[in-house]
């Protein structure tokens, strides 16, 4: 059965965009240049200017981003870096794979973020960067987390994945640390048709860093000065992202007005709670996601998908508590509960009201 109501609708999106999507892919075709070259230059410039920043470097995933954030800044073995249990695995992958520890620190329960005084108590000699997520689209507390960090002498590494176009405080998100590390994963606000990513930095030593990492570590083909890797993003995906970066701003406003819509009709739910907006956030809402406490979330998100309405729990296990991570033994409550609590419900620009009305009904009738 095809759903009603889908986590995010896509198909909706390829349509509107059809023929400018069909141009640029064409184009592309004709070129004959595909990874790299000019497609990939102009959505750089162009990433570039919309955040205000001076650089940015197109790479193949927001995975890799993180990763050659980390090795640009020098961050490797027996360095620590503080992050957030509560992300997606890509935030502390990066981490273990250049070679440092990550180091967990529990959230707000409220916005979900890094809780700055407990990455305030978790600085040792060794911690080197914190990597803050602006996860579902909410900023982490910049403001707090700079401090800590000018404090200490730390990195900040920011994941942007899931928050292009957010703000803090009128300040663009991905421009507040050393790196802002972006993701093009579809799903994404800013999403491509294909794997992609991006760090944004104001530092052109930095910068150049980035590039000659994502190119094997040459600045100049076939003089390879550090190992690094194959990550450049191709141009068909830069292509198909310069279509639709126009459009970003207008549909991050749908998605807001669709937030809007939820907290209305869902207000009067009984023992649901409703994602919260710190003042001088603007949220981007690159999920919705609400709380259903009391052991009653994995029901509730079976019979919304009886009823033909996606959904998804982000995240089911927190970092630490992966096979991966696991030998931490840490206990980290605030990210535990809301693991077991979180339910994202369908978001997009093309979510229409009629829908949302779809969604509130089958959770009343879950709930009652
Ligand atoms: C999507 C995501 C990533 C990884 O991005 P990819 O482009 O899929 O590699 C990293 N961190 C967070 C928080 C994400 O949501």
């Amino acid at each position: 059965m095809r759903e009603r109501v889908p986590l995010l609708d896509l198909a909706s999106e390829v349509e509107f965009l059809w023929e400018p999507l069909q141009g640029a892919i064409q184009e592309v075709l004709r070129s004959g240049q595909f990874i790299l070259g000019p497609e990939v230059d102009a959505l750089e410039r162009e990433v570039a200017a919309y955040l205000g920043v001076r650089h940015a470097v197109a790479l193949n995933s927001g995975t890799d981003a993180l990763v050659i954030a980390l090795r640009a800044l020098g961050v490797g073995p027996g360095d620590e870096v503080i992050t957030t249990p509560f992300t997606f695995f890509a935030t502390a992958e990066a981490i273990s794979h250049v070679g440092a520890s990550p180091v967990f620190v529990d959230i707000e329960p409220d916005t979900f973020a890094l809780d700055p005084d407990l990455a305030e108590a978790a600085v040792t000699p060794r911690t080197r960067a914190i990597i803050p997520v602006h996860l579902f689209g909410h900023a982490a507390d910049m403001d707090r987390l700079g401090d800590l960090a000018r404090a200490h002498d730390l990195h900040v590494v920011e994941d942007v994945a899931q928050a292009f176009g957010g703000r803090f405080h009128g300040r663009m998100l991905g421009t507040l640390g050393d790196f802002g590390a972006f993701s093009f994963f579809p799903s994404k606000n800013l999403g491509a048709y294909g794997d992609g990513g991006l760090l944004a930095t104001d530092d052109a030593a930095l910068a150049e860093a980035a590039r000659m990492l994502r190119a094997h570590g040459s600045r100049r083909k076939y003089y390879n000065e550090v190992v690094g890797y194959n990550s450049r993003l191709d141009a068909l995906q830069a292509a198909i992202l310069r279509v639709k970066l126009p459009h970003l701003d207008e549909w991050n406003r749908r998605r807001c007005e669709a937030a809007a819509y939820y907290r209305e009709i869902l207000a009067d739910l009984p023992g649901v709670v409703l994602p919260a907006v710190r003042p001088g956030v603007d949220h981007v809402y690159h999920q919705y996601t609400i709380r259903i406490p009391n052991g009653r979330r994995d029901a509730v998100q079976q019979a919304l998908a009886g009823r033909g309405i996606g959904t998804m729990v982000y995240y089911p296990v927190p970092l630490h508590q992966l096979p991966v991570y696991r030998h931490m033994n840490l206990s980290l409550p605030a990210a535990e509960a809301a693991a077991r609590e979180v339910l994202s419900l369908p978001m997009g620009p093309f979510l229409r009201r009629e829908q949302q009305d779809e969604v509130a009904a089958a959770l009343r009738q879950a709930l009652w």
